[in-house]
């Protein structure tokens, strides 16, 4: 027997709808992540109501009219966004990506078999589980299958074998053998997809668990938007936590990374944490925290450790040393100097000497030869730089 337990605002949601005459069920993601025990992470509703209606049934409720042409209406219950899309089935994919055009439909059969793979194709109407392609089994015992001919569908949209690869990777799915030979020969489809969207799949593939298995198993279609990934790339990442910076940033080690991210549109903070990772220098744990970050410092021990930069010992005590140091509300930089210009001033330091001591007094308490005290530092102020 399958069941869910609904938030408050999906149980409104569910009951406006049905109290309007219409059908409302949930599908996607949350249903799978219930038949696997996972907690849900959001709901998608799919209903029989066109836009138009489903507006109308929650005029008295506050809605996003955005994704209106796709057919998804937004509405804020709590000041929590909840998506409630028309049943639809997509029109030709000419351009193996985006349908030329969503039909509404009021089958929700129909609306589920244009979905990518069973376990993504079960509804439920808060009662029931609706599931014509055997999608419950499949996410039971871990089997990624497409709904369909996979090479049919592959064809259509292409950044569904780029999905297939993250979902095997991040909820540790294996991939059914036609959908798999079916990825590898249609791995090309995946030079007509939009780098950004790639991007953002494999951001979250390097986060996944499986990975390692994953990039081992499909290197040939990862290398089709990635010529960088090289084996060694693969191998370093075996035994890494699940980490997708860091992943990149092993990856990516040896190759011009910062040219690589550029071409897939990687965001700016990405590439920036990428290129920090290779560049580093590791001196200490206090100068690594205040050039880093506690989060990226961390990384980069790990990081590190993998490329034979440190030894597994130094690793460990670097994590140990980084999270003592947060601990104590350290002082990385020159805002948590316990004295400030007008100190300097008020000394008698003038211009440019002000920054420059302050600079100073950074690096020695960095460097643990001063205590970050005022009267120390004033001191020290005193004897060094007003002779
Ligand atoms: P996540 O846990 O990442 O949110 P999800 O399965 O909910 O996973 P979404 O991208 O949120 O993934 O999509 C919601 C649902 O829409 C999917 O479960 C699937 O049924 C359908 N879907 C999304 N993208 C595609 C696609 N490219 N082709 C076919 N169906 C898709
Ligand atoms: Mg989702």
């Amino acid at each position: 027997m399958f069941s869910m337990t609904l938030p408050q605002g999906v149980q409104t949601i569910l009951s406006v709808l049905r109290q309007g005459g219409k059908r409302g069920v949930l599908v996607g993601g949350c249903v799978r992540d219930a038949c696997m025990g996972l907690p849900a992470h959001d709901y998608d509703i799919a209903t029989d109501a066109t836009p138009a209606e489903t507006l109308e049934l929650f005029r008295d409720f506050r809605v996003l009219e955005t994704g209106i042409k796709h057919g998804t209406v937004t509405i804020l219950i709590d000041h929590e966004p909840f998506e409630v899309t028309t049943f639809r089935i997509d029109g030709d994919y000419r351009d193996h990506r985006r349908p030329d055009r969503v039909t509404f439909t009021t089958r929700l059969a129909d609306d589920l078999a244009r979905r990518d793979f069973t376990v993504n194709a079960m509804a439920f109407d808060g009662q029931m589980l609706i599931d014509p392609f055997g999608g419950q089994q499949d996410a039971q015992a871990h089997i990624l299958r497409c709904v369909g001919d996979p090479d049919v569908r592959f064809n259509e949209d292409g950044l569904r074998i780029l999905r297939a690869l993250r979902f095997a990777a991040v909820l540790d799915f294996v991939i059914e053998p036609q959908t798999s030979d079916a990825i590898h020969r249609c791995r090309n489809l995946l030079e007509q997809i939009a780098v950004e969207r790639l991007f953002a799949e494999l951001r979250k593939l390097l986060g996944g668990q499986n990975a390692y298995a994953v990039l081992r198993g499909y290197a040939d279609v990862m290398r089709v938007f990635l010529p960088e990934l090289s084996d060694d790339g693969i191998e370093a990442i075996r035994h890494t936590p699940a980490d997708g910076l860091l992943r990149l940033a092993l990856l990516t080690e040896g190759s011009d990374a910062e040219s690589a991210l550029r071409r897939l549109r990687a965001d700016k903070k990405t590439i920036r944490a990428v290129v920090q990772l290779h560049t580093l220098t590791l001196t200490d744990a206090r100068h690594l925290l205040a050039e880093a970050g506690i989060q990226q410092a961390h990384r980069f021990a790990d990081y590190a450790a993998v490329c034979d930069r440190i030894d597994a010992d130094r690793q460990a005590r670097l994590h140990v040393e980084l999270d003592v140091l947060e601990q104590d509300k350290p002082c990385l930089s020159l805002r948590d100097l316990a004295v400030n210009g007008r100190d300097l001033q008020s000394l008698g330091l003038t211009g440019q000497e002000i920054g420059q001591a302050l600079e100073r007094l950074l690096e020695e308490v960095l460097s643990g030869r001063l205590p970050n005290e005022r009267a120390a530092l004033l001191d020290a102020a005193k004897h060094s730089f007003l002779q």
